[in-house]
């Protein structure tokens, strides 16, 4: 009795120093107050969009919108400030496609499983752990109680840090090779609907990289989606 008391306590004191450390302005539009604004959650809420990368991907690439307004402050917010709250509004909009994406029947299998797109260890130390996976994760645990998805962050990126900056033909050499398989076992299961999963998509280079080394390791891509496209 008295332990699940004592326990309250811990949480309600956690609770405290959280709301401190965290800051109350809208992370999509700097609204004071709320973490995140009900305006942001319906622009952040669009249905997703078939776009046409520089690089060709192999596999349908879709996307929640442009990389403005709420949806670039969400990911800046998340992936250089340190905002990891933030990775739930943007789980729950990549639910929200998936779901969407499975409805039109773009993604065929008894489960989905997303892929998060490479990142370099280097830079999920820096943040903290890598947000994308973390992303997915909130996305799979909000579409639990209707679909099936499993988070497969089988893939690294052994490149030197960011292509921002180069154009396509620079970024494909600077990615090309770059992303490995470093977790065997968390290579999606046979026969699952696979969907690589990204923040912001530029060329495409590093999500056609990413089909191309999966299919090496014998796992079929259904599509990419990202939170924006640049
Ligand atoms: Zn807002």
């Amino acid at each position: 009795m008295w332990g699940s008391r004592a326990l309250r306590g811990i949480y309600s004191v956690a609770g405290e120093l959280v709301d401190l450390a965290i800051p109350k302005t809208c992370g999509g539009c700097g609204a004071d107050g709320v973490e995140w604004c009900a305006d942001c959650e319906r622009v952040l809420h669009d249905v997703p969009a078939l776009i046409r990368p520089t690089v060709p991907v192999g596999v349908p690439v879709w996307t929640l919108g442009p990389y403005q307004g709420p949806r670039r402050s969400a990911v800046l917010e998340l992936k250089e400030r340190g905002r990891g709250g933030l990775a739930q509004p943007l789980g729950r909009a990549v639910a929200h496609a998936v779901l969407r994406l499975a409805e039109w029947g773009e993604l065929d299998g008894a489960r989905i499983a997303l892929v998060p797109a490479p990142t370099t260890g280097r830079a999920a130390r820096r943040r903290g752990g890598d947000v994308v996976t973390d992303v997915c994760e909130c996305a799979a645990r909000i579409a639990e109680p209707v679909a099936r998805i499993r988070v497969c962050a089988a893939l690294r990126s052994v490149v030197a840090e960011d292509s921002v900056g180069l154009g396509a033909a620079d970024r494909l050499r600077n990615v090309a090779g770059s992303v490995r398989v470093f977790r065997p076992a968390a290579l999606p299961p046979p026969g699952a609907a696979v969907v690589i999963v990204d923040d912001v998509v530029t060329t495409g280079a590093t999500l056609r990289e990413s089909v191309s080394v999966l299919s090496r390791a014998g796992v079929a891509v259904a599509a990419a989606l990202t939170v924006a496209a640049a």
